[in-house]
Order: structure tokens, then C-alpha cells, then sequence
């Protein structure tokens, strides 16, 4: 059993590692305190880009992804995460809850993937809507099959990530399989559930137009879906690589050009989507 810590502010920029040994494998994780507790990357309070208006942004630890573009990949195991508890969370939320109101934004719990603890961030997002705040999840979808009807009544919208339109290129990029995530966005799409579609554009990983095209007519019918936005490949994340001794294999990747990134919102608004 993890040492209960405190959940610390930061940045999803900051190196976290090594904060609880003794948790669990994130593969093999069993909630068996249903979500009373949960492992914790860290939280901003003022992001700008992770849903409308002002936002607080939880990030969570566990994915079971393994992109190799990953800008976070401290957030891969529960055992780099803070072990803390869903009330001190819910505690530290309420006290920025008036601000977030007044700006009309709320929460976003991202990660890592928000639904490996999906109890813990159930019981989060649950408080936060008492509080009257507007809810957010960050997610790939690919453990979609595990949101019940319940859960996804705690959600004003999901930031769903859609890495690739083609199986091959998802399992090279992401280690895992495509149909869950797109699975989960045609549920999502049946439930009338507010979605902005987040696409990373990595040049000579995910940017094939044939690609692209792939994901703007799988999401161009979705009437669900408000935005799809463009997120251009950085490096930001790359000390994390490097000082968590993990293979790296976009070292020589550039950010993608402007011309680059013009085709490929071009492609998506020519399919009929709303792209930024
Ligand atoms: S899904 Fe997100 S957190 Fe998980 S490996 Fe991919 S980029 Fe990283």
C-alpha cells in the first residue's frame, strides 16, 4: 500500500517519477477502495487550452498507450504518480471553484488516461459538478468500454484524441489497438455527448494526408463533435525521455511548418469538419 501524499500543484511540464513504488502495475490495476484514493501526476489552475474558459487541469497517472511522441511519459505508471486522496483533491478543487465559475470554464481531468482510475475520477468530476462546475476529460478512448452511462453523465465534454485513422499507423504510433477509440467516439456520437476531436500532427508519424483523411470523414457526420483541433508535435517533452532512460525516437523530429499544419486543417474543414 502507497504512502498517502499531497497533491501538488505544478505544470504537466514538470519531471515526476518514482512517487509511489510499492503501486500497483497500471495494467493489473484493481480500485478496490472505489476511488477513494487515486495516483497523481499534478494540477495546474489556470490553463487556457483543455476546454472552455478557465481551466483546472488534473493530471492523472496510468495510461496504457506508450505513443512514441508522448509528451509525458511520467504519467505512464501509477508508481511515478502522488498517492493522494479523492477528498483532499475535491478540497484543493473547491477553493478555485469560485474563479473557475466566474470565467466560465471548470475542470479537465487528463493524464496519462483519466479512465485506468476511472472510480477515482468519477467521484471527482461528480463533486465538481456539485460545485457547479463545467467537467472535461482529456482521453484516447481506449478504455471506453469502461465509461458506464453514469459516468458519462458527469461530463459536459470529452477531449477525445484520435492519433490515427489507420490501424497500422495507430499500433506503430500509440502500441495498441484503434477500434476501442473509435468505438467509443460512435457512442459518444449516439448519446449526443459534447466532443472536441484532438488530432497530433507529427511529421512522418501522423501525417499522411491519406491519414488525415481517414479521421476528417470517420468525424465529419458527427454532429456531437465541435471542434477538431490540430495539436502540432513539440519537444517539450523530450528531457522527460532522456532523463527517464526511455528509447526516444523523435530526436530529429521538427515542428510541423505552418504549411504543414494549414494542410492539414484544410483537409479536415474540406471534409466538413470545424478545425483550428
Ligand atoms: S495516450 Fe497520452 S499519456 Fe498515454 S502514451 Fe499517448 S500521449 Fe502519452
Amino acid at each position: 500500500m502507497s504512502q498517502v501524499g499531497t497533491v501538488e500543484a505544478g505544470s504537466r511540464h514538470d519531471l515526476r517519477v518514482g512517487k509511489s513504488p510499492d503501486a500497483p502495475d497500471e495494467g493489473a490495476f484493481h480500485d478496490e477502495q472505489a476511488g477513494a484514493f487515486g495516483y497523481v501526476h499534478s494540477y495546474e489552475t489556470s490553463s487556457r487550452y483543455d476546454g472552455p474558459g478557465l481551466r483546472a487541469v488534473l493530471f492523472v497517472s496510468g495510461c496504457l498507450l506508450r505513443c512514441s511522441y508522448c509528451h509525458n511519459p511520467d504519467t505512464w505508471h501509477l508508481k511515478d504518480g502522488t498517492y493522494v486522496s479523492a477528498q483532499q483533491v475535491i478540497d484543493r478543487l473547491s477553493s478555485f471553484a469560485p474563479a473557475l465559475r466566474a470565467l466560465d470554464g471548470g475542470l479537465t481531468i487528463s493524464g496519462g488516461e483519466p479512465m485506468v482510475q476511472i472510480d477515482f475520477t468519477r467521484r471527482i468530476f461528480a463533486a465538481a459538478r456539485q460545485m457547479g462546475l463545467h467537467t472535461a476529460i482529456q482521453t484516447s478512448g481506449f478504455l471506453g468500454d469502461r465509461a458506464d452511462d453514469g459516468f458519462l453523465s458527469c461530463l459536459d465534454l470529452v477531449l477525445l484524441d484520435i492519433k490515427s485513422s489507420d490501424p497500422d499507423t495507430y499500433r506503430k504510433v500509440t502500441g495498441r489497438e484503434l477500434a476501442p477509440t473509435l468505438r467509443f467516439a460512435e457512442r459518444l456520437a449516439a448519446a449526443g455527448k459534447p466532443v472536441w476531436v484532438r488530432f497530433t500532427l507529427v511529421p512522418g508519424a501522423t501525417d499522411d494526408p491519406a491519414n488525415v483523411e481517414g479521421i476528417a470523414r470517420f468525424v465529419a457526420p458527427m454532429k456531437n463533435v465541435a471542434w477538431v483541433e490540430v495539436q502540432p508535435f513539440h519537444q517539450l517533452g523530450a528531457f522527460k525521455w532522456k532523463a527517464m532512460n526511455l528509447e526516444y525516437k523523435h530526436v530529429d523530429t521538427s515542428r510541423p511548418t505552418p504549411e504543414l499544419v494549414n494542410r492539414v486543417i484544410g483537409q479536415f474543414r474540406a471534409a466538413g469538419c470545424n478545425a483550428r
